[in-house]
Protein backbone atom coordinates (compact mmCIF):
# COMPACT_ATOMS: atom_id res chain seq x y z
CA UNK A 1 0.00 0.00 0.00
CA UNK A 2 0.99 3.86 -0.77
CA UNK A 3 0.56 5.97 2.24
CA UNK A 4 0.61 8.73 0.17
CA UNK A 5 3.62 11.21 1.88
CA UNK A 6 6.61 10.74 -0.60
CA UNK A 7 8.75 13.66 -0.37
CA UNK A 8 6.83 14.97 3.19
CA UNK A 9 9.43 16.15 5.48
CA UNK A 10 9.47 14.58 9.29
CA UNK A 11 11.35 15.20 12.69
CA UNK A 12 11.28 12.09 14.45
CA UNK A 13 13.15 13.11 18.20
CA UNK A 14 15.10 10.53 19.86
CA UNK A 15 15.69 8.59 17.14
CA UNK A 16 18.88 7.38 16.40
CA UNK A 17 18.23 3.74 18.25
CA UNK A 18 15.07 2.14 19.71
CA UNK A 19 11.46 2.50 18.72
CA UNK A 20 11.97 6.55 16.99
CA UNK A 21 14.90 4.84 14.91
CA UNK A 22 12.16 2.35 13.77
CA UNK A 23 9.44 5.03 13.35
CA UNK A 24 12.17 6.93 11.47
CA UNK A 25 12.92 3.90 9.07
CA UNK A 26 9.24 3.15 8.39
CA UNK A 27 8.64 6.82 6.90
CA UNK A 28 12.24 6.77 4.68
CA UNK A 29 10.23 3.36 3.32
CA UNK A 30 7.61 5.69 2.52
CA UNK A 31 10.13 8.14 0.65
CA UNK A 32 9.46 10.94 3.53
CA UNK A 33 13.05 12.93 4.12
CA UNK A 34 14.08 13.10 7.83
CA UNK A 35 15.02 15.31 10.52
CA UNK A 36 16.16 12.77 13.03
CA UNK A 37 17.94 13.60 16.55
CA UNK A 38 19.64 12.04 19.82
CA UNK A 39 22.28 13.14 21.62
CA UNK A 40 25.34 10.96 20.73
CA UNK A 41 26.34 12.32 17.59
CA UNK A 42 28.74 9.81 16.35
CA UNK A 43 25.53 7.49 16.58
CA UNK A 44 23.43 9.28 15.40
CA UNK A 45 25.48 10.35 12.19
CA UNK A 46 25.92 6.67 11.57
CA UNK A 47 21.99 6.26 11.84
CA UNK A 48 21.61 9.15 9.72
CA UNK A 49 23.91 7.65 7.00
CA UNK A 50 22.25 4.34 6.94
CA UNK A 51 18.82 5.33 6.35
CA UNK A 52 20.22 7.93 3.32
CA UNK A 53 22.01 4.54 1.86
CA UNK A 54 18.97 2.37 2.31
CA UNK A 55 16.28 5.01 1.42
CA UNK A 56 17.55 7.66 -0.66
CA UNK A 57 16.34 10.08 1.21
CA UNK A 58 17.22 13.21 2.83
CA UNK A 59 18.40 13.02 6.02
CA UNK A 60 19.33 16.03 8.64
CA UNK A 61 21.03 14.99 11.97
CA UNK A 62 20.45 17.34 14.83
CA UNK A 63 22.81 16.14 18.14
CA UNK A 64 20.80 17.78 20.83
CA UNK A 65 19.32 17.19 24.30
CA UNK A 66 15.16 17.33 22.94
CA UNK A 67 14.67 17.49 26.44
CA UNK A 68 16.37 21.13 26.60
CA UNK A 69 14.60 24.50 25.26
CA UNK A 70 18.34 24.73 23.85
CA UNK A 71 18.13 21.37 22.16
CA UNK A 72 14.20 21.64 21.02
CA UNK A 73 15.20 25.24 19.59
CA UNK A 74 18.98 23.67 17.98
CA UNK A 75 16.47 21.16 16.61
CA UNK A 76 13.89 23.51 15.33
CA UNK A 77 16.13 26.33 13.45
CA UNK A 78 18.30 22.65 11.56
CA UNK A 79 14.15 21.55 10.94
CA UNK A 80 13.00 23.89 8.65
CA UNK A 81 9.24 22.99 7.24
CA UNK A 82 7.90 19.93 9.22
CA UNK A 83 4.85 18.14 7.84
CA UNK A 84 5.44 15.10 10.23
CA UNK A 85 6.04 15.23 14.11
CA UNK A 86 6.73 12.11 16.17
CA UNK A 87 7.37 13.00 19.86
CA UNK A 88 10.16 10.77 21.47
CA UNK A 89 12.67 11.38 24.28
CA UNK A 90 13.83 8.64 26.72
CA UNK A 91 11.98 7.38 29.75
CA UNK A 92 11.87 8.68 32.84
CA UNK A 93 13.89 5.79 35.57
CA UNK A 94 11.76 3.12 38.06
CA UNK A 95 11.17 3.99 41.56
CA UNK A 96 8.92 3.75 44.75
CA UNK A 97 6.76 5.97 45.21
CA UNK A 98 8.06 7.40 48.32
CA UNK A 99 11.27 8.18 46.44
CA UNK A 100 10.04 10.62 44.09
CA UNK A 101 10.26 14.31 44.75
CA UNK A 102 9.17 17.62 43.25
CA UNK A 103 12.11 17.67 41.27
CA UNK A 104 12.06 14.27 39.87
CA UNK A 105 8.69 15.02 38.92
CA UNK A 106 9.86 18.19 37.20
CA UNK A 107 12.49 16.23 35.24
CA UNK A 108 9.69 13.59 33.90
CA UNK A 109 7.17 15.97 33.11
CA UNK A 110 9.38 18.17 31.08
CA UNK A 111 11.05 15.58 29.16
CA UNK A 112 7.79 13.18 28.96
CA UNK A 113 4.95 16.15 29.07
CA UNK A 114 6.05 19.48 28.48
CA UNK A 115 9.43 19.01 25.62
CA UNK A 116 5.94 17.08 23.45
CA UNK A 117 3.99 19.88 24.04
CA UNK A 118 6.53 22.46 23.47
CA UNK A 119 7.21 20.89 19.85
CA UNK A 120 3.46 20.55 18.52
CA UNK A 121 3.04 24.41 19.44
CA UNK A 122 6.05 24.96 17.68
CA UNK A 123 5.35 22.85 14.49
CA UNK A 124 1.64 22.64 14.14
CA UNK A 125 0.37 25.72 13.34
CA UNK A 126 2.14 26.06 10.06
CA UNK A 127 0.93 22.30 9.32
CA UNK A 128 -2.64 23.99 10.15
CA UNK A 129 -1.88 26.76 7.91
CA UNK A 130 -0.61 24.29 4.92
CA UNK A 131 -4.00 22.16 5.08
CA UNK A 132 -2.00 18.94 6.41
CA UNK A 133 -0.10 17.19 9.46
CA UNK A 134 0.44 14.39 11.48
CA UNK A 135 1.87 14.35 14.98
CA UNK A 136 2.71 10.79 16.81
CA UNK A 137 3.55 10.81 20.04
CA UNK A 138 5.48 7.92 21.59
CA UNK A 139 3.80 7.25 25.16
CA UNK A 140 3.77 3.99 27.41
CA UNK A 141 1.23 1.13 27.68
CA UNK A 142 1.31 2.42 30.89
CA UNK A 143 -1.13 4.95 29.89
CA UNK A 144 -3.99 2.10 29.50
CA UNK A 145 -2.56 0.25 32.52
CA UNK A 146 0.04 1.58 34.86
CA UNK A 147 2.99 -0.27 35.63
CA UNK A 148 3.78 0.76 39.50
CA UNK A 149 7.69 1.04 39.41
CA UNK A 150 6.82 3.62 36.57
CA UNK A 151 5.04 5.84 38.51
CA UNK A 152 7.28 9.00 37.59
CA UNK A 153 6.24 7.90 33.85
CA UNK A 154 2.64 7.16 34.38
CA UNK A 155 1.95 10.53 35.78
CA UNK A 156 3.82 12.51 32.76
CA UNK A 157 2.31 10.55 30.12
CA UNK A 158 -1.19 10.62 31.60
CA UNK A 159 -0.62 14.36 31.37
CA UNK A 160 0.48 14.30 27.84
CA UNK A 161 -2.40 12.14 26.62
CA UNK A 162 -4.68 14.85 28.22
CA UNK A 163 -3.37 17.66 26.42
CA UNK A 164 -3.94 15.42 23.22
CA UNK A 165 -7.27 14.51 24.00
CA UNK A 166 -8.47 18.15 24.06
CA UNK A 167 -5.77 19.29 21.45
CA UNK A 168 -6.51 17.11 18.71
CA UNK A 169 -10.19 17.73 18.83
CA UNK A 170 -9.51 21.67 18.69
CA UNK A 171 -7.39 21.51 15.67
CA UNK A 172 -9.34 18.74 13.66
CA UNK A 173 -11.16 21.02 11.28
CA UNK A 174 -7.83 21.58 10.11
CA UNK A 175 -6.04 18.73 8.19
CA UNK A 176 -3.55 17.95 11.07
CA UNK A 177 -4.28 14.68 13.36
CA UNK A 178 -2.61 13.71 16.25
CA UNK A 179 -2.41 10.40 18.28
CA UNK A 180 -0.38 8.52 20.60
CA UNK A 181 1.20 5.21 20.27
CA UNK A 182 1.89 2.96 23.15
CA UNK A 183 4.14 0.34 23.11
CA UNK A 184 4.34 -2.35 25.28
CA UNK A 185 7.68 -4.49 25.45
CA UNK A 186 9.97 -3.88 22.38
CA UNK A 187 13.29 -5.23 21.56
CA UNK A 188 15.36 -2.15 22.01
CA UNK A 189 18.53 -1.55 24.27
CA UNK A 190 15.67 0.12 26.99
CA UNK A 191 14.12 -3.45 27.64
CA UNK A 192 18.11 -5.17 27.05
CA UNK A 193 19.08 -2.82 30.45
CA UNK A 194 15.76 -4.19 31.90
CA UNK A 195 16.37 -7.50 31.66
CA UNK A 196 20.08 -6.98 32.46
CA UNK A 197 18.56 -4.96 35.74
CA UNK A 198 16.02 -8.46 36.33
CA UNK A 199 19.26 -11.05 35.91
CA UNK A 200 21.17 -8.91 38.46
CA UNK A 201 18.19 -9.09 41.31
CA UNK A 202 17.38 -12.63 40.63
CA UNK A 203 21.06 -14.04 40.40
CA UNK A 204 20.16 -15.68 37.14
CA UNK A 205 21.62 -15.17 33.76
CA UNK A 206 20.52 -12.55 31.49
CA UNK A 207 19.16 -15.17 28.75
CA UNK A 208 17.52 -16.75 31.64
CA UNK A 209 15.95 -13.37 32.99
CA UNK A 210 14.46 -12.56 29.01
CA UNK A 211 13.24 -16.10 28.64
CA UNK A 212 11.17 -15.99 31.86
CA UNK A 213 9.72 -12.53 30.93
CA UNK A 214 8.74 -13.71 27.25
CA UNK A 215 7.83 -16.79 28.55
CA UNK A 216 4.75 -15.11 30.65
CA UNK A 217 3.79 -12.23 27.97
CA UNK A 218 0.71 -12.81 25.85
CA UNK A 219 2.64 -13.44 22.08
CA UNK A 220 5.45 -15.27 23.68
CA UNK A 221 7.92 -12.54 22.20
CA UNK A 222 8.71 -8.56 21.97
CA UNK A 223 7.94 -6.41 19.38
CA UNK A 224 10.50 -5.27 17.57
CA UNK A 225 11.34 -1.32 16.17
CA UNK A 226 9.97 -2.11 12.60
CA UNK A 227 6.77 -3.10 13.70
CA UNK A 228 6.46 -0.27 15.71
CA UNK A 229 7.96 2.00 13.43
CA UNK A 230 5.25 0.54 10.47
CA UNK A 231 2.13 1.50 13.27
CA UNK A 232 3.75 5.03 12.98
CA UNK A 233 4.20 5.50 9.44
CA UNK A 234 0.27 4.22 9.05
CA UNK A 235 -0.92 7.03 11.62
CA UNK A 236 1.43 9.37 9.46
CA UNK A 237 -0.50 8.31 5.94
CA UNK A 238 -3.14 9.80 3.81
CA UNK A 239 -5.53 6.60 4.60
CA UNK A 240 -5.26 7.13 8.42
CA UNK A 241 -6.58 10.96 7.88
CA UNK A 242 -9.94 9.98 9.96
CA UNK A 243 -7.70 8.81 12.91
CA UNK A 244 -7.47 11.28 15.53
CA UNK A 245 -6.92 11.61 19.28
CA UNK A 246 -6.54 8.18 19.79
CA UNK A 247 -4.11 6.09 21.98
CA UNK A 248 -3.13 3.17 19.66
CA UNK A 249 -1.47 0.20 21.94
CA UNK A 250 1.48 -1.75 20.17
CA UNK A 251 1.84 -4.22 23.15
CA UNK A 252 1.02 -7.67 21.44
CA UNK A 253 -2.10 -7.74 23.60
CA UNK A 254 -0.21 -7.75 26.58
CA UNK A 255 -2.76 -4.81 28.10
CA UNK A 256 -5.79 -6.98 28.90
CA UNK A 257 -8.28 -4.71 28.23
CA UNK A 258 -11.89 -5.33 25.77
CA UNK A 259 -12.20 -1.75 24.67
P1 LIG B 1 16.22 3.24 23.49
O1 LIG B 1 16.35 1.99 22.71
O2 LIG B 1 17.01 3.41 24.73
O3 LIG B 1 16.47 4.46 22.50
C1 LIG B 1 16.32 5.76 22.95
C2 LIG B 1 16.69 6.73 21.84
O4 LIG B 1 16.36 8.04 22.27
C3 LIG B 1 18.16 6.74 21.53
O5 LIG B 1 18.35 7.09 20.18
C4 LIG B 1 18.68 7.85 22.44
O6 LIG B 1 19.93 8.35 21.99
C5 LIG B 1 17.53 8.86 22.31
N1 LIG B 1 17.34 9.78 23.44
C6 LIG B 1 17.13 9.45 24.73
N2 LIG B 1 16.99 10.56 25.47
C7 LIG B 1 17.10 11.62 24.62
C8 LIG B 1 17.04 13.02 24.77
N3 LIG B 1 16.87 13.57 25.98
N4 LIG B 1 17.19 13.82 23.69
C9 LIG B 1 17.37 13.27 22.47
N5 LIG B 1 17.46 11.94 22.25
C10 LIG B 1 17.31 11.12 23.31
O7 LIG B 1 14.69 3.47 23.98
P2 LIG B 1 13.33 2.88 23.34
O8 LIG B 1 13.14 1.51 23.88
O9 LIG B 1 13.32 3.10 21.89
O10 LIG B 1 12.24 3.80 24.07
C11 LIG B 1 11.76 5.00 23.51
C12 LIG B 1 10.64 5.55 24.40
O11 LIG B 1 9.58 4.59 24.47
C13 LIG B 1 11.07 5.81 25.85
O12 LIG B 1 10.42 6.95 26.35
C14 LIG B 1 10.59 4.58 26.58
O13 LIG B 1 10.35 4.84 27.94
C15 LIG B 1 9.29 4.29 25.83
N6 LIG B 1 8.88 2.90 25.94
C16 LIG B 1 9.63 1.90 25.42
C17 LIG B 1 9.21 0.58 25.53
C18 LIG B 1 10.02 -0.56 24.95
O14 LIG B 1 9.62 -1.72 25.09
N7 LIG B 1 11.13 -0.34 24.28
C19 LIG B 1 8.02 0.28 26.19
C20 LIG B 1 7.26 1.32 26.72
C21 LIG B 1 7.70 2.64 26.58
P3 LIG B 1 20.95 9.14 23.01
O15 LIG B 1 21.00 8.33 24.27
O16 LIG B 1 22.23 9.18 22.25
O17 LIG B 1 20.34 10.49 23.21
Amino acid sequence: MDFGIKGKRALVCASSKGLGRGCAEALAGEGVNLVINSRTADVLERTAQEIRDQYGVEVIAVAADITTEEGRAKVLEAAGQIDILVNNAGGPPPGVWTDWDRDDFIKALDANMLTPIALIKALVPAMMERGWGRVVNITSRAVRAPLAPLGLSNSARAGLTGYVAGTSRQIAKSGVTMNNLLPGMHDTDRVKSLDENAAKAQGISFDEARAKRIAGSVMGRDGTQDEFGAACAFLCSTQAAFITGQNLLADGGEVNLTM
